[in-house]
């Protein structure tokens, strides 16, 4: 009984909840400014080599994920690109938006799956996750920050339009929107 009275004196008293303020003080010195940010899919996605991906088939050789022939024995690893789908957890974040888009639908998801694929073989960890319509917003996920940043490029270049491209300085995160 006493504890509950002890509790009630206190949210009467000056009524202020202090743990609030603090940690909004401390989350804003932490923040910290960084060049360089590394994918902690790809930190984490060090396997034994040779490694296949079971989901795509992709290669870990010699350091890196490549689209290889098939090795004769190697250690089954999810590769960071599946890794990000199986946890539907994005890299990249493109929402497309305007009258121009609503006109022009088709042409411009065929743009982005484009860009998609012209750098596939090359870059077989950047990939698409989704491409959804809601209210005349089209967002894109991508498995990798380069791939969002240049679908928003392409866009850009192919239609002009408004171009914002943003990158979260703690996380492996990019955030890129284009409006026409
Ligand atoms: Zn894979």
């Amino acid at each position: 009984m006493r504890n509950v009275r002890a509790k009630r004196n206190e949210t009467r008293g000056d009524g202020v909840r202090e743990k609030e303020p603090r940690a909004h003080a401390k989350g804003h010195r932490d923040r910290q400014v960084e060049e360089v940010v590394h994918d902690p899919y790809m930190a984490r996605s060090k396997p034994p080599e040779p490694a296949l991906c079971p989901g795509c088939g992709v290669v870990y050789h010699r350091g890196r994920w490549q689209r290889a022939a098939r090795p004769v024995k190697a250690h089954e690893h999810l590769c960071p690109a599946c890794q990000r789908i199986k946890d539907r957890y994005p890299a990249g974040y493109v929402k497309l938006s305007g009258e121009f888009l609503g006109t022009h639908r088709d042409e411009i998801r065929h743009l982005v799956r484009n860009e998609e694929q012209r750098e596939a073989e090359d870059h077989p960890l950047q990939r698409i996750m989704d491409i959804t319509e809601e209210g005349g917003v089209t967002s894109v996920t991508t498995t990798d920050v380069h791939l969002a940043r240049r679908i928003g490029e392409a866009l850009h270049h192919a239609y002009q339009g408004k171009l914002d491209i943003k990158y979260s300085q703690d996380e492996y995160v990019v955030r890129v929107t284009w409006e026409r």
